[in-house]
């Protein structure tokens, strides 16, 4: 869908390419960028609606051990107190880490051919501000705010991420970034950390956007889930949260999406 049709304060039909769909209710829930724009499009939801996006930046370390690895070796997830990074256990296969890679065709071989032996972490700064937006065509435009802190906190929490892996016995670790990326020893962790990197060089991954369509008074909707200046449209999905509920979303994503059914049903 692309847009509701509003007349006098009612959403009379959701509108898509060569589709209509007329309901006496609406629950979006098409994830934070495509409800916001989707809000946007029909006029919905006032001023604040796209702002507030949040987009957790993270970046996945490969740790390379000595001996294959048996299948579920994935290690625990860690919270690192007092910083602005967490460090966990990253789910991922060749497939992924081949799209997001930037190594040269045979360096990327060389961790393909020998995925079983890598041990992948994330290190994931939670907070990360953007907006959502659309251009003079109606097309989504999405920013995301370039934070020099965020690049500092994903360096030591790489750093950190790699001098874990070294002490569990990898004999080497990979970082995404451009340039020397490749760690065999702490020392080399220590002069990676003391590099000056821009945003460009490191390439991040956000798979967990939120925000856009605030729960609140304040907010794009309110605490039944209705969005603010309309009767019969709601929201439920990753949009609603007004600040970030961190890199792993989903289970209270399905929740949100359980109340609304619960409250609308009973
Ligand atoms: C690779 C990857 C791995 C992840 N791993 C985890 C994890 O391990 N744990 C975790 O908690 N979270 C994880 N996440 C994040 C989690 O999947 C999302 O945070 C969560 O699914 C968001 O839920 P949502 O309902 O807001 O949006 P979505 O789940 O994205 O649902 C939106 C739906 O709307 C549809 N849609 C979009 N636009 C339109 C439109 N205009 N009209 C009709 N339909 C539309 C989409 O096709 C989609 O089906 C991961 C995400 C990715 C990409």
């Amino acid at each position: 869908m692309e847009a509701f049709l509003i007349e006098e304060g009612r959403a009379t039909e959701a509108r898509g390419p060569g589709v209509g769909v007329v309901a006496e209710r609406y629950i979006v829930c098409t994830g934070a960028i495509h409800t916001s724009a989707l809000l946007q499009r029909s006029g919905l939801g006032g001023g604040r609606v796209g702002s507030g996006l949040t987009l957790p930046h993270r970046i996945l370390v490969l740790g390379r051990m000595p001996d294959r690895l048996p299948p579920g070796h994935a290690p625990g997830s860690y919270l690192v107190e007092g910083t602005d990074w967490t460090i966990s256990a990253a789910d991922v296969g060749p497939a992924f880490y081949a799209a997001h890679s930037r190594g040269d065709a045979a360096t990327l071989a060389g961790v393909l051919g020998d995925w079983n032996r890598m041990v992948p972490l994330w290190v994931t700064v939670p907070e990360g501000g953007g907006s959502v937006g659309l251009d003079r065509f109606n097309r989504i435009k999405v920013k995301r705010d370039e934070h020099p802190d965020t690049l500092s906190a994903l360096q030591s929490g790489a750093t950190m991420a790699a001098k874990m892996l070294l002490a569990a016995g990898a004999v080497e670790v990979m970082l995404p970034c451009d340039g020397p990326a490749t760690l065999e020893s702490d020392r080399d962790a220590d002069a990676f950390a003391s590099r000056t990197l821009t945003p460009a060089e490191l390439p991040m991954v956000c798979q967990t956007p939120q925000g856009g369509c605030a729960i609140g008074p304040d907010g794009v909707v309110d605490e039944t889930f209705k969005v603010h200046g309309v009767e019969n449209v709601y929201v439920a999905d990753a949009s609603l949260f007004p600040s970030s509920a961190g890199p792993n979303p989903m289970v209270p994503v399905m929740a949100l999406g359980e109340l609304l059914g619960d409250q609308l049903l009973y």
